[in-house]
């Protein structure tokens, strides 16, 4: 009660606390370096000390969770001591688990959640276009989802905020005040810590262009329209809000002790492992260990590498796996006859371990990159409705394992062929992607979200019972239905109806999201803009 009646008390609290967010993301920036690089002695040392500075913080301003969070991670990196120094696919699970659940966890201020996610960003990102007008509708727009973007209109003011703070990340246009390429990288030069530069171009660009803008530091290049959608989605990545997982490899070696070699030089770089010396298991630990990318020794007494790799191939959810051929084989013609077996890379024993690591960095990462083009629908930049349903199928086999609630909602917009009819399609497609964005921001990382089909979307939502899946969609139904989109003859507002259907033994995430498509149904005839709970009465 006094609390509450001593604002200047509550400000204080508050400020302080701020400072546990603070050094939560330092310990986070930290972890995330330390994954791109390799593991060493100062890299511990600095997760070590930022995480102790956490632990105090946290103790002293009261963050229990925080507090919690900091005492696990504090316990496996004793581990990595204990272990010599060494990391192995278990501590790095760990630790990553922990990492995760840091970059989640909220602030707890009086009784109310402060927030559900760390801050998105301290600073904020400059916008840098030809088109004045069009920089300030981008920022406006990235504003309104939480990201603090700053829209400057010609040199000086570029440079005059430069020097007045550093930003998160530039947005640049090749032809920003005539020389876009030139001023962000005489902007860059000279910085110890290079800033995040994403350049941009109107029109479709030739490829001295693009070399031009490598040169100069950038980092993702955007041409055509520039969506809000899209271009926070790389923000987050480049500036490491988004979280960060370890590369996963299945090795498939007859060898233990080979196996263990390079397992060993893998888990040094923070990259997470998974063996198995009978390559007949192969199949299962795709299915449960999702890995990045495969190593494969070319020599088995069960099945050979080449065999292996052609089964694992045969299954369209793995044809974009690379697999490398990890062997002693030096005749170079079996190598190649391995290659177009469905392998990617070959690389001779004994390898030195920084060439393995790398190689399987590159490979991994392009992998993924490939993969998040391949599930991702191109309006939104959300799944597309197989890759919903197959991330729906992994979260219930995981959810039964673990005992845990899983939920899953279907969203429709409400009578949206009225809003094609009225204001036309590109109106449309406006409130398609602004639903989109509203919903990454508004639930979890954890959530899957995917565009279901034309306007209509599914959420998968770990780890979430009925009463709190009912209260996020709940809110985001009505926060979504207080969007004001300007338009002519007036401005429009749209609204969607939901349907939720938790997952039940026996159920499979088939027949879990016809339940969820029979609860949107009552809701749609329930009147729309409602959501609905399957089997409620
Ligand atoms: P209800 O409230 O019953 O859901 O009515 P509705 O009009 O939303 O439903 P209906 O399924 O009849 O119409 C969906 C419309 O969505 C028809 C289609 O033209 C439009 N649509 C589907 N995909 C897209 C898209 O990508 N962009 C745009 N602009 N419109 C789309
Ligand atoms: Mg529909
Ligand atoms: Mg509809």
């Amino acid at each position: 009660m006094t609390e509450q009646a001593d604002p200047s008390r509550d400000r204080l609290k508050h400020h302080f606390a701020q400072r546990v967010i603070h050094q939560a993301r330092q310990v986070l920036e930290v972890w995330q370096r330390l994954q791109r690089s390799e593991w060493n002695d100062a890299g511990m040392l600095e997760l070590t000390e930022a995480n102790l500075r956490l632990l105090r913080y946290a103790e002293r301003f009261e963050q229990l969770e925080h507090a919690q969070l900091a005492q696990s991670i504090g316990a496996s990196l004793d581990e990595v001591v204990e272990n010599r120094g060494r990391l192995n696919s278990s501590l790095i699970a760990r630790l990553n688990q922990a990492m995760q659940r840091l970059s989640r966890t909220g602030l707890r201020h009086g009784d109310a959640f402060e927030q559900t996610f760390l801050p998105p960003l301290r600073k904020p990102v400059y916008i840098a276009l030809q088109d004045a007008r069009r920089a300030e509708r981008l920022a406006q727009q990235l504003d309104f989802f939480g990201l603090a973007a700053q829209a400057l209109s010609d040199e000086h003011a570029f440079r005059a905020a430069i020097t007045e703070r550093h930003p998160a990340a530039i947005v640049m246009d090749v032809d920003f005040a005539g020389a876009g390429l030139e001023l962000a990288a005489s902007v860059q030069d000279g910085l110890e810590q290079k800033i995040p530069l994403l350049f941009f171009s109107h029109c479709d660009t030739d490829t001295p262009t693009r070399l031009a803008a490598v040169r100069a530091g950038g980092q993702e290049f955007f041409t055509g329209s520039l969506d809000a959608s899209s271009l926070l989605e790389r923000i987050e990545v480049l500036t490491h809000v988004s979280q960060y997982d370890p590369y996963k490899v299945l090795i498939v070696d007859d060898s233990k002790a080979q196996a263990t070699h390079t397992e060993r030089v893998l888990n040094s770089a923070g990259i997470l492992t998974h063996t198995l010396t009978e390559p007949i298991q192969a199949m299962d630990a795709l299915a449960e260990f999702q890995p990045d990318l495969i190593i494969l020794d070319m020599y088995m007494p069960e099945c050979n590498g080449t065999e292996l790799a052609k089964v694992i191939r045969h299954n369209d959810r793995y044809v974009s796996v690379p697999i490398i051929y990890l062997s002693a084989e030096d005749d170079l013609d079996k190598q190649l006859d391995a290659m177009s077996e469905g392998g990617d890379d070959f690389l001779t024993k004994p390898i030195k371990p920084r060439h393995l690591i790398a190689t399987v960095r590159n490979r991994a990462a392009r992998a993924r990159n490939l993969k998040a083009r391949m599930v991702r629908d191109s309006l939104t930049g959300l799944y597309n409705h197989t890759h919903t349903l197959q991330l729906l199928e992994d979260a219930c086999f995981r959810a039964r394992r673990e005992e845990h609630p899983l939920a899953f909602a279907m969203l429709d917009i409400d009578h949206f062929k009225k809003v094609n009819d009225t204001y036309g399609h590109p109106m449309g497609d406006r409130v398609i992607k602004s639903l989109a964005l509203f919903l990454k921001q508004r639930l979890r990382k954890t959530d899957h979200i995917g565009r279901y089909g034309g306007e209509e979307f599914a959420v998968v939502l770990p780890d979430t019972d009925e009463q709190s899946a009912l209260k996020v969609l709940e809110e985001i139904r009505q926060r979504f239905a207080e969007i004001h989109y300007p338009a002519q003859p007036q401005d429009l507002s749209c609204t969607f109806s939901c349907g939720i259907a938790m997952l039940q033994p026996g159920l499979d995430g088939n027949a879990l999201s016809k339940r969820a498509d029979e609860a949107l149904y009552k809701a749609k005839h329930g009147g729309r803009n409602r959501v609905e709970l399957y089997g409620d009465a």
